[in-house]
């Protein structure tokens, strides 16, 4: 979008830390193995809640040709490192044990995929059946074995291998060190004069608007700070 490294490169000039910054906000991308699958299923929608460490995300997740993408997921973005698996609840507020086991009673006969693709997106509900091998009736499969499914519907984990980086990333994450700027007018530290604002300061929102409405206000407060001075002189 035209933002180039020039802040952090001027604040390091002026001796000011720049915290260690990568793309957020951003799509995750997987390796072949799993890629094969997600190609059948691209385009596909559905509510999750997408979980990394301490962070989750409940909202939509949408499957591409190169990975994951949607609101959980670009919101997990911002605190999946390299290696770490996430971990996915497929509509989370759905008791998939009682729809399972509710499903057997009703008719037996139903495969299992079937049952699922009621109220999972049905392209995904085979595709899930067919890599985790959920074949056969609701009626073969015993209790308990529905009831992993139902687990594992809610505790689906994947390890991405990076993410789509700036050409997509609607943030970065890290930039000038908070601790290095006055925290009311955002002037550098022994520095008169020089203002940080906005994304080059390692500030970053979740998505909702709070990157604009920071880059915005922070701009405000130097602004009028820079006003205030004028006045006083
Ligand atoms: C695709 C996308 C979608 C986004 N969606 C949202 C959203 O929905 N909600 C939200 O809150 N945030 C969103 N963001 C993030 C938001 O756009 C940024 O946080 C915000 O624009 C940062 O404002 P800024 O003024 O600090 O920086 P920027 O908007 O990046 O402005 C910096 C400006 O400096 C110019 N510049 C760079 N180098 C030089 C130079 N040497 N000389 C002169 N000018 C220079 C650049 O051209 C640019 O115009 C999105 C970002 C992207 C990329």
């Amino acid at each position: 979008m035209g933002a180039t490294g020039l802040g952090y490169q001027i604040a390091e000039r002026f001796g000011l830390a720049v915290t260690e910054t990568r793309p957020a906000l951003v799509p995750l991308t997987f390796g072949e193995d799993m890629l094969d699958g997600f190609r059948e299923i691209a385009g596909v929608a559905v509510d999750a809640r997408v979980s990394c460490g301490k962070a989750a995300f409940k909202e939509a997740l949408l499957f591409t040709h190169r990975g994951l993408s949607g609101p959980s997921i670009l919101q997990i973005s911002s605190y999946w490192r390299e290696k770490q698996p996430i971990s996915i609840a497929l509509l989370p507020d759905v008791d998939f044990a009682r729809v399972l086991l509710d499903a057997k009673r009703e008719n037996a006969r139903r495969s299992i995929a079937n049952a699922l693709g009621e109220i999972l997106p049905k392209r995904l509900a085979s595709y899930l059946a067919q890599t985790h091998g959920w074949s056969g009736t609701l009626g073969e499969a015993s209790d308990r074995k529905l009831l992993s499914i139902a687990q594992a519907l809610h505790g689906w984990e994947l390890y991405p291998v990076g993410s789509e980086g700036y050409r997509t990333a609607e943030v970065t994450l890290g930039g000038v060190d908070t601790a290095c700027l006055n925290s009311r007018t955002m002037e550098a530290k022994g520095a008169d004069g020089l203002y940080f604002i906005g994304e080059v300061v390692d500030v970053t929102g979740w998505l909702g608007g709070y990157n604009f409405q920071w880059a915005w206000s922070s701009g405000w407060a130097t602004g009028t700070a820079i006003a205030e001075r004028g006045t006083a002189h």
